[in-house]
């Protein structure tokens, strides 16, 4: 039996790092929570661990261009949301693997910002009805959550990020976007037109923006006052004291 979603509203954590595999991911996947949590005094960081670069069918675009169009749409999109910095790992768009090198990367990560929450995608969910998840989605999960625990928060993991000084840390919240199991429900409303405006930066990615932002819209909730409200479900687990 399905776990039961609860509301977890007027809870802000501190300092967050969303690890994303590819530009627009966040957007999507958790765009309403991260403007929330942002204009409620978060600092919201975000690893994105693709370069983008096979976003195009166009014959004429090369992946070295794409790349830079991706990175400069995230890093607007980035201050659309409130949120602070984009870390680009640059690893290619599609070959995302999630070994002990990416791990590594990802737990420097977390040791330099120490979080307080980690909201990476469901590593779990091969496919979300008709359509297939992409392998890059579940290994960039897989990935962020093994350098989360054990390797952050161990100091025998990866001894010379020790040796540099970056000394482990524990993160308090995890969070898992597209989740399969969703057990939290996060009202986005009031973030939404952050969340919209933050996807109209992705520009080469969403050429039929108008008609999106209408799904957006038109989605949700319709409230008895003829209102409307919008919520984003995500699994979060507890570490300690949260
Ligand atoms: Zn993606």
């Amino acid at each position: 039996m399905p776990d039961e979603i609860t509301p977890l509203n007027d809870h802000t954590p501190g300092r967050v790092l969303a690890v994303m595999p590819h530009p627009d991911d966040t957007e999507f996947f958790c765009g309403g929570t991260l403007a929330l949590w942002a204009s409620a005094g978060a600092e919201v960081y975000i690893c994105m661990v693709t370069d983008g670069s096979k976003g195009s069918d166009d014959p004429e675009m090369t992946a070295e261009r794409l790349i830079a169009i991706r990175q400069e749409e995230q890093r607007a999109s980035t201050r659309v949301l409130g949120a602070k910095e984009t870390f680009f790992l640059g690893v290619p768009d599609g070959e995302v693997v999630p070994d002990l090198a990416l791990r590594k990367r990802i737990a420097r990560l977390i040791r330099q910002l120490k979080p307080d929450a980690l909201v990476c995608p469901d590593p779990s969910v091969v496919y979300y009805g008709d359509y297939i998840n992409h392998p890059d989605h579940r290994a960039v999960g897989e990935a962020a959550l093994y350098a989360f625990q054990p390797a952050a928060n161990n100091r025998f993991f990866f001894p010379d990020l020790l040796a540099e000084g970056l000394e482990p840390h524990q993160i308090k919240e995890l969070y898992l976007a597209g989740a399969k199991e969703p057990n939290v429900e996060i009202d986005t409303t009031t973030a939404l037109d952050a969340q919209i405006a933050a996807l109209r930066e992705h520009r080469s990615q969403l050429p039929n923006m108008d008609e999106l932002e209408k799904g957006f819209r038109e989605g949700g909730e319709t409230l008895p006052d003829g209102s409307k409200r919008y919520t984003e479900k995500l699994r979060r687990f507890v570490f300690g004291q949260s």
